[in-house]
């Protein structure tokens, strides 16, 4: 038996006077008293059926119980619309279906939302997801993220890259988050943990003369959630034996343009322009520079060393943003919040009105050459922060940000992607008074600095590099250590000891020790990729089965508690009993 004839986007006026079986789902039930109007859907459209009770009284007894999302056949001929009910709005709607029978194949119980229905709770549209999907928003971001996935792995197998699977049950592999771990009932007490990245794994593979390995791979992070993190993602992962980091570069400047060209038709720019780390931390506050808009950040260190605004005079770093408005009390008052919440102390101004004038209570301290170079336009405002370096960065890179989307800024017709490069090796974590990797303890320094790795980390720098689209961090790479002794160098530093690096490691180091090439590589996160690409602000909407924002998932109830038995079978017992 064949369910249908034709898909309810096909019906054209080319079909008119054919009989055809179409079957989907009811978007909309209209009852005229007499006659019922049904637009049916499937996946490739909708196409509007009329249930005539003179022509068909069956099918018309049945139609008055229909409600939405039924699923339902119908069979009958197809005819031109009259001229008054053409819908130019509908890829159909210059023909409709005359319906000799029909069928019922499938009943819904009344909706918890229409699927036309605008702000439904984020949670009820994950608890019913099978609603929540059939929406065509959710569609195309699904079926985008489909095609995205298909044109990357033709774009990586014709690069002569292999795709290779790598253990979701693994041992920690440390990416900066915490593990999900797993127990198992061979061996009680001990535990997998699932990856947060293939690193390791990746990194072996080329140690064994799979000189390109990819993987669509699914990592695991036990982070907060944000709307732009979850704790299951996909990342494109990659790496190479031999690796040039321009050879990488434009592998991905390929793939993406070609994702970008096929899914939204946007020609990228390439090559993609790099900017050294410093820089961006300089010019824009932030490794992840949204290059949409200008709005830059200045220095005036040097300029205000023997400031008489002892604030300035006496801070490592004074820089400041130009802002291009006349900014109000009220509005400098909510920015100095801003600032507050990134770590700044306070906020210094100057206010240029449309005279010209300045409006500051700073500026009486400042002297002729320090006001001639913050000089700016009528209805200008200068902000500063006086602060240590990070700092600073930090406190004008949000203002930046913030005050770009308050102003209306961004031209959101444009993508602007970079490469961020030039990594620190380490970071200083104050918490735990030590450093810390900036990237992952596998990285390489560059040549210039290994030297100085132990006598002056914080200087020391990686050969790493992030990708950057319209200031979304899309992912993060590497050339990576290939030689045993320098790679327990950088386990010292991180103060790891040797017995905790033979426990942790010690099968990298021994692999490390066999003849390991100079390898390298890279992991775009496929969800922010398409995040991006569809415009949406959620990464929870380019997800099929997503959790919710407290990481749990309202559909399957999962996490869900176990029983006893399979405690006991596991060695584990919980010091809160379930309640
Ligand atoms: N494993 C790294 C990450 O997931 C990427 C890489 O270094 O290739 O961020």
């Amino acid at each position: 038996m064949t369910w249908r004839s034709h898909r309810c986007g096909e019906p054209s006026k080319a079909l008119v006077g054919e009989r055809l079986t179409l079957a989907g789902w009811v978007a909309r039930r209209r009852d005229h008293g007499g006659l019922v109007f049904v637009d049916l859907r499937d996946e490739s459209g909708v196409s509007q059926l009329v249930i005539n009770p003179e022509r068909a009284p069956e099918a018309a007894a049945l139609a008055h119980d229909i409600r939405n999302e039924f699923v339902l056949r119908a069979e009958g001929e197809l005819v031109a619309r009259a001229d008054e009910t053409v819908n130019p709005r509908m890829p159909t709607g210059d023909v409709e279906l005359q319906v000799d029978a029909l069928e019922i194949l499938s009943t819904s119980t009344p909706l918890p939302f229409q699927l036309d229905e605008e702000g439904v709770d984020e949670t009820l549209r994950i608890k019913y997801r099978w609603l929540d999907l059939r929406r065509p928003r959710l569609q195309r971001n699904i079926r985008m993220r489909a095609q995205m996935i298909s044109i990357i792995r033709r774009e990586m197998d014709a690069a002569g890259f292999v795709e290779i699977e790598t253990p979701i049950m693994a041992k920690p592999t440390p990416e900066g988050a915490r593990d999900f771990l797993v127990p198992t009932r061979l061996q009680k007490g001990r535990f997998f943990a699932l990856p947060q990245s293939p690193q390791i794994y990746k990194q072996l593979l080329v140690i064994s003369n799979f000189e390109r390995y990819y993987q669509i791979a699914r990592c695991f992070r036990d982070e907060d959630l944000r709307a732009d993190r979850v704790q299951e993602i996909t990342q494109l992962d990659l790496e190479m034996a031999f690796p040039d980091r321009e050879v990488i570069f434009e592998l991905m400047e390929r793939v993406f343009s070609a994702v970008w060209r096929e899914c939204i038709d946007v020609e990228l720019p390439t090559p993609f322009p790099r900017m050294p780390f410093a820089e961006a931390e300089l010019r824009y506050g932030t490794d992840k520079p949204d290059l949409r808009y200008e709005l830059e950040i200045e220095e005036a260190t040097e300029l205000t060393r023997s400031s008489e605004f002892g604030v300035f005079a006496n801070a490592e770093a004074v820089r400041f943003l130009r802002v291009p408005q006349e900014l109000s009390r009220s509005d400098l008052d909510k920015l100095e919040e801003v600032a507050k919440s990134w770590g700044g102390k306070g906020l210094a101004y100057l206010v240029y009105d449309e005279e010209g004038e300045v409006r500051s209570p700073i500026a009486k301290f400042l002297s002729e050459p320090e006001l001639a170079t913050f000089r700016s336009d009528p209805g200008t405002t200068v902000l500063f922060a006086a602060d240590r370096p990070p700092v600073a960065a930090r406190v004008l890179g949000a203002l930046r940000t913030h005050l770009a989307e308050q102003l209306d800024l961004i031209d959101r017709s444009k993508w602007r992607p970079v490469w961020i490069v030039d990594f620190p090796m380490f970071d200083w974590d104050e918490d735990a008074q030590d450093w810390t990797p900036n990237h992952h303890p596998f990285t390489s320094p560059t040549p210039e600095t290994e030297a100085i790795l132990e006598s002056d980390p914080g200087a020391a720098v990686a050969q790493a590099y992030d990708l950057v689209v319209n200031g979304t961090e899309l992912g993060s790479g590497s050339i990576r250590i290939h030689r045993r002794e320098l790679q327990t160098r950088i386990f010292d530093i991180l103060k790891i000891s040797p017995e905790e690096q033979q426990a942790r490691f010690g099968f990298l180091l021994d692999a490390l020790a066999m003849g390991a090439p100079p390898h390298g590589g890279f992991a775009p996160g496929m969800d922010r990729t398409i995040m991006l690409l569809a415009g949406e602000p959620n990464l929870r909407d380019v997800i099929a089965f997503p959790k919710n924002q407290a990481g749990v998932d309202p559909m399957s109830g999962a996490p869900s508690k176990i029983t006893q038995e399979q405690l006991d079978e596991l060695g584990i017992r919980l010091v809160e009993p379930p309640n």
